[in-house]
């Protein structure tokens, strides 16, 4: 039997053809995607096509997006081998993430696309996207899904959701996943790397849990030389903050004077988490290195390790939304649960 493939179309520049007769940017009808590209009858998939109502770019998605995406994915769960969502790549890295979490059983790929081209361009990027995407997510061995996680496709490149962030507004490989490596890599052939590949997460057979509940009293103060104490104290003071990504310096460094540490240590007294990811792409906020990295640690920030500043926004509001007691919480923040930090650096840590 063929595999079965549900295209998820949310919005974004993937799905924009030019108007002939205004010259404006319209949404393309992905229900006629056979006719568009009769090519994707010779992949040996079953496709169906839903575009979410309405379609958005991306700069405008919110966590109510993200709850409707996952339940629509959770409804269509036992009828469907793989899942492709189309998205805007402005925010992909952070809606991506955030499905890593909120789909809690996961066994089936969930393969996130979009293009820097419009689809309608001769020189679109989108085309190769979008049928690699359909190809990984309906890839089996063994009648089992190769890729069994959220996953995000982008030229060449399938990396895992959660540590992928947007870097190029104009190179056409606008994502890299600087924490670790690819998921597979695309020439002739679709190499998969199958050591980096998490397993499945539940049963495909069992119904999909999804956690709707997300926590968005969630902040990112990104701190620079210069950061005055009336502002920084301000950014921190806002009424119902329950948690700051807090982007430091290099391996988790920040000012060591008084009024910075006093403010750390006046919110955290409050129960606001504080979590320290770095500013630099790449590479870990290792907190023991420097004094500067060790003052937070004593104050009793978090350590993010090598988290992108979308997993640890998308994984505070997940976590947060599940109320626990603060200990189980600040557990689950130190710990990879959908391998968006890397587990050998927590051990060390
Ligand atoms: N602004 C668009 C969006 O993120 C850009 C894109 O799709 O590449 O929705």
């Amino acid at each position: 039997m063929k595999p079965s493939i549900l295209i998820i179309y949310t919005g974004g520049t993937i799905g924009m053809r030019t108007d002939a007769s205004t010259g404006a940017l319209v949404p393309f009808d992905f229900s006629g995607i056979y006719d568009e590209f009769p090519a994707l009858r010779r992949l040996n998939v079953e496709i169906e096509v839903i575009t979410m109502s309405p379609i958005i770019d991306s700069s405008n998605v919110t966590p109510e997006n993200w709850c409707r995406l996952a339940e629509l994915i959770r409804e269509n769960y036992n009828k469907y081998d793989g899942f492709v969502v189309l998205h805007g790549t402005d925010t992909m890295s952070y809606t991506a993430s955030a499905m890593s979490f909120m789909l809690e059983n996961l066994a089936k790929p969930v393969i996130f696309t979009g293009s820097q081209i419009p689809i309608d361009v001769l020189r679109t990027d989108g085309r190769e996207n979008l049928i690699t995407a359909i190809e990984i997510a309906a890839e089996k061995r063994n009648g089992y899904a190769v890729v069994p996680e959220v996953a995000l496709y982008f030229q060449n490149c399938l990396f895992r959701a959660n540590r992928t962030t947007k870097f190029s507004a104009e190179q056409l490989n606008a994502f890299s996943s600087f924490n670790y490596p690819p998921l597979a890599e695309v020439g002739v052939n679709i190499q998969y790397n199958y050591p980096y590949i998490a397993p499945a997460a539940g049963d495909p057979n069992e119904p999909l849990r999804v956690a709707t509940t997300l926590e968005t009293g969630v902040s990112v103060v990104k701190i620079f030389p210069g950061i005055s104490p009336q502002i920084f104290h301000a950014m921190l003071s806002i009424y119902g903050l329950q948690a700051v990504v807090l982007e430091t310096y290099g391996a988790g460094n920040a000012p060591t004077s008084d009024w910075f540490c006093d403010v750390l240590r006046e919110v955290i007294a409050r129960g606001v988490i504080v979590v320290n990811v770095t500013q630099c792409s790449d590479g870990i906020v290792a907190m023991d290195l420097y004094e500067t990295g060790q003052r937070l640690k004593e104050i009793g920030v978090i350590c993010g390790f090598d988290s992108t500043t979308e997993a640890a926004v998308t994984k505070l509001m997940y976590i947060l939304g599940q109320k626990l007691p603060h200990d189980e919480t600040v557990k689950l923040l130190r710990k990879a649960i959908k391998g968006e930090i890397t587990t050998q650096i927590v051990a060390q840590n």
